[in-house]
């Protein structure tokens, strides 16, 4: 059977947005964040987390930092009920200044790639899916991919994820 499926971005969602962030000891957790990743689990939905980590790219922290802090978020939330079955990552940037990293890439979000590259890897009721995310790039990329998108412009994402199943 297809799983419903919601895709959160990670910054000023899940996260409050300080901007690069990769010290677990910088993580202010967004207010209702970890209870509604643990409404929706409860509800029935995997849960996916789709982040723009460009700060990879430009050399401001690595993949293992940025790893750590991603095992860090994911415990947090374990421990309120919740369970994020994966995070999708980006870390590229046309002007970066890691070689590896430094390409205009298809899955930087407007672009659809990580949505695309999740509905490769599980069997996912598209219809029944959505992303939240803080910025029209995430919804953009969410519409690309043929799923709803919509934008949480602060206040509790608990309360504004009970409005939305
Ligand atoms: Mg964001
Ligand atoms: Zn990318």
């Amino acid at each position: 059977m297809k799983a419903k499926a919601v895709f959160f971005d990670r910054d000023g969602v899940l996260n409050v947005d300080v901007a690069y962030l990769y010290k677990i000891e910088d993580l202010q957790w967004v207010e209702g964040a970890r209870e509604a990743v643990a409404y929706l689990t409860r509800a029935g939905y995997k849960i996916f987390v789709v982040t723009n980590q460009s700060g990879i790219a430009r050399g401001y922290y690595t993949v293992e930092q940025m790893q750590a802090l991603h095992e860090h978020m994911q415990q947090e939330i374990a421990k309120m009920g919740g369970a994020i079955e994966k995070i999708y990552y980006c870390p590229h940037h046309k002007e970066g200044k890691v070689p590896a990293y430094t390409c205009d890439c298809s899955c930087r979000k407007p672009k659809p790639g990580m949505l695309l590259q999740a509905f490769a890897e599980y069997e996912i009721d598209k219809e029944n899916s959505f992303l939240i995310g803080d910025s029209p790039r995430d919804v953009e990329a969410a519409e690309a991919a043929g799923i709803r998108g919509y934008l949480f412009k602060g206040g509790s994402l608990l309360n504004f994820v009970k409005e939305l199943v």
